[in-house]
């Protein structure tokens, strides 16, 4: 892989296994695109190819509201603005995700039944807790947000990645998850960390590790879950990537995608395309069977 910064880039090594088609029904390919479609192939084609709208939780939106708040006081301290203050990267918070409720709400994409304020007010501590305990920590911090590209030669797609936190030594991502998957054991196995290792290593910024800050809502204790990869590791991904492109394009040229039932996302819940797909909804099951998926 040639790859690349979103300055100039290192390329990704061509061998057979890296292999790429030249095009895709999308410019780029990203963790979560990858995961989508390791999950479900006919989902990736509704939300990259058709670009189907999607329900979004209040728990997603209070992420995202809680990343922005976290990412603002990493701007201040990065750009001279000194730190920024807990009642203001409070405000922050509410004011973000007012304004994503309210997006969601008008394009009618926000999924019934939701709590929101129930979700703003289980970010509230986390940040609390993350701007007192872990961002002092937090050494050396240089951009937030920053995209990172690299590209395989004579390939006209990327694959990108967009770093909560880029720091000199490390790499950080912020997780709001009321999940109980977090653990060393996930983290080491986690796409994003090496993906986004990957990247840094292609950059020529090689990256000692990849941390997960990872918060529960409602509590203001953070579990940092620092992880790191080898080069045969991070080689290895490249493989991965060129995989995947590799069975995305066959499977545009095809119209043959596959449909991914064995999971949680295949249902109403989860799943937007869920009604309309034969392999879900479209078996004739009704909406409360598809929740109980
Ligand atoms: S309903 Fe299931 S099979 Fe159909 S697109 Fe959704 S996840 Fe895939």
């Amino acid at each position: 892989m040639s790859a690349v910064a979103e300055r100039v880039g290192a390329e990704l090594s061509p061998a057979p296994s890296l292999a790429v088609p030249t095009t895709l029904p999308v410019a780029s390919l990203s963790t979560s695109s990858i995961r989508r479609f390791a999950r479900c192939p006919e989902d990736w084609r509704r939300h990259y190819v058709e670009r189907e709208p999607e329900v979004v939780r209040a728990s997603m939106l209070a992420g995202h509201a809680y990343g922005a708040a976290i990412g603002a006081a990493y701007w201040a301290r990065i750009n001279g603005a000194g730190e920024l203050a807990a009642h203001d990267a409070d405000d922050l918070l509410v004011s973000e995700f007012a304004a994503e409720v309210a997006e969601a709400r008008e394009a009618g994409t926000l999924a019934a039944g939701e709590d929101p304020a129930g979700a703003l007010e289980g970010a509230r501590a986390p940040l609390r807790g993350y701007l007192r305990e872990v961002a002092p920590a937090v050494e050396e911090p240089r951009a937030i947000e920053r995209a990172l590209r690299a590209q395989f030669p004579g390939a006209q797609w990327s694959f990108v990645g967009y770093l909560d936190v880029d720091c000199a030594a490390v790499v950080l991502d912020e997780k709001l998850s009321g999940s109980n998957k977090w653990s060393q054991r996930s983290a080491d196995r986690d796409p994003q960390a090496g993906f986004y290792l990957l990247l840094r290593s292609l950059a020529g910024e090689a990256a000692e590790r990849f941390e997960f800050h990872v918060a529960r809502p409602g509590r203001e204790e953070i579990r940092v879950i620092s992880t790191a990869r080898t080069p045969a590791q991070l080689a290895h991904l490249q493989a991965q990537i060129a995989l995947v492109a590799r069975r995305i394009a066959r499977a545009h040229a095809s119209g043959d995608w596959g449909y991914g039932t064995e999971g949680w996302w295949c249902s109403a819940k989860w799943c937007a395309g869920w009604r309309r797909c034969p392999a879900g909804g479209g078996l004739g099951l009704d909406a409360e069977n598809g929740n109980d998926r």
